[in-house]
């Protein structure tokens, strides 16, 4: 197996291939692609012009429709010449102004297209003429003479291109043709190991999805042991805190029912004292309607004494004046009174100094007497 491919890859670097020529190749296919769709536009003309129906015509290029598209106001268009026209110039149609958009295009029945597919055309490639439009895509790629076209062992990489009416020739020339086998070898081989390369690479990307779905799965099974553990703390927390209500609860039952005891007590008591009211209640009732009677007779005595008392009023002020009378009368006789007094000392005086002249008069008078009897005696003798 292993010599067979250094082989193969000795007699594929002696033919000078390698393998960067398979995207020439893709590239080359590429070409003749968009080569084919330049052909179709550009390389035909339409043989007797003049007699195709006029309804055919499309009014924005002048050539019959190329893959014609109605519009809603009627009218029909290439679909290219209609998708430009609303693209580049405006919204409307170029024949009735009335709004277009391109959503609203449909294709033209399949008659007119079949019409359109039978009008004769010539080659301007090959100068074939009398062509069905419709076969042109036919006629270049499987007979026009000059159309370029690959080598048949474009497959195993052969890089030819060159006009279909030389392929012959090179085909006597070509190189890769008759390594056919060989390459068709190398290249089944090639695509062996690649499908096995696309297994293991399909093998390993499955395993990388499943360690990647068991990582996702382990992570999951983290997150939901994480997210019971957290349950589990949250369940303990609330235990813990019922805990602590329940015995904060049995606490305050114990305190109700010995609250509940001492009002009961209190209740009783107020009961008891309530009836002790109710019965002074009562006896004050007795002793306020004893003492309103008592009221009753007190406002008459009241009032009789009030009458008397102002009967002792006017007394009383008919006494006060006499009183007044008397006492500027005693006032009077008091002033009365003292100028006798002063009468009676000025008399006294008077009657001292009397009595004083007459106690002189009398000393006087003991003197005279004894000097008379002196001289009297005198005289007898
Ligand atoms: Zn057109
Ligand atoms: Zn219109
Ligand atoms: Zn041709
Ligand atoms: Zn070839």
């Amino acid at each position: 197996m292993c010599q067979i491919f250094e082989n193969l890859m000795q007699k594929i670097i002696d033919v000078n291939i390698d393998l960067s020529k398979l995207w020439i190749s893709k590239n080359f296919i590429l070409d003749k692609y968009k080569g084919r769709e330049k052909i179709m536009n550009t390389t035909y003309e339409y043989m007797d012009r003049d007699s195709i129906d006029p309804e055919l015509i499309c009014s924005i290029c002048h050539l019959p429709f190329t893959d014609p598209r109605h519009t809603l106001c009627g009218e029909t268009f290439c679909y290219e010449c209609i998708t430009n026209w609303i693209q580049t110039q405006n919204a409307s149609c170029p024949i009735c102004q009335e709004p277009l958009s391109v959503d609203v295009l449909t294709k033209a029945s399949r008659m007119i297209r079949n019409m359109l597919n039978r009008l004769r055309i010539k080659c301007i490639v090959c100068g074939q003429a009398d062509i069905q439009r419709g076969d042109f895509d036919d006629h270049i790629q499987k007979v026009c003479p000059t159309t370029v076209v690959f080598c048949t062992s474009a497959d195993i990489n052969c890089p030819w291109k060159g006009r279909r009416d030389q392929l012959k020739q090179h085909l006597d020339d070509c190189r890769f043709e008759p390594m056919r086998p060989v390459i068709t070898q190398f290249i089944a081989e090639n695509q062996q190991l690649k499908d096995r390369v696309n297994d293991q690479m399909n093998q390993i990307t499955a395993q990388q999805n499943k360690i990647q779905q068991l990582e996702d799965l382990v992570n999951d099974q983290i997150n939901q042991i994480t997210a019971q553990q957290n349950e589990i703390q949250r369940l303990e927390d609330q235990v813990n805190q019922q805990t602590i209500e329940t015995v904060r609860q049995q606490n305050e039952n114990q305190q109700l029912t010995e609250q509940e005891v001492q009002l009961t007590t209190q209740i009783n008591t107020y009961q008891r004292e309530n009836q002790e009211l109710k019965d002074q209640v009562n006896r004050q009732t007795i002793e306020t309607v004893r003492q309103q009677n008592d009221s009753q007779q007190f406002k008459e005595q009241v009032t009789q004494l009030t009458a008397q008392i102002n009967t002792y009023q006017r007394d009383n002020k008919e006494l006060k004046d006499q009183v007044n009378q008397q006492i500027t009368e005693i006032i009077n006789q008091k002033y009365q009174i003292r100028e006798l007094e002063e009468e009676v000392a000025r008399k006294t005086k008077q009657v001292h100094t009397y009595q004083q002249d007459i106690q002189q008069l009398d000393k006087e008078l003991k003197q005279k007497d004894v000097h008379v009897t002196y001289m009297s005696y005198k005289s007898r003798e």
